[in-house]
């Protein structure tokens, strides 16, 4: 598998607290979470991500 250039950057934007392998490889991430219709963890704010609810209505709910 190719290694993502951006890795190192990405793992250090990223806000997920959730221990993933996927942290780091937004591909994935993003991937991962669309098939299960939720959003990645970088859509919601600490206090939100803490929670791990990464579904849409979630998103609805708490966005200002
Ligand atoms: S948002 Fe989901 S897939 Fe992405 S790093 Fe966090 S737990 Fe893993």
């Amino acid at each position: 598998m190719a290694e993502c250039k951006n890795f190192d950057r990405n793992q250090d934007i990223c806000n997920c607290s959730y221990p993933c392998s996927r942290k780091g490889l937004c591909c994935e991430c993003v991937h991962y979470h669309r098939q299960r219709e939720e959003l990645p963890a970088c859509y919601f704010p600490e206090d939100a991500e803490k929670t791990y609810d990464r579904s849409i209505e979630h998103f609805i709910k708490i966005r200002p």
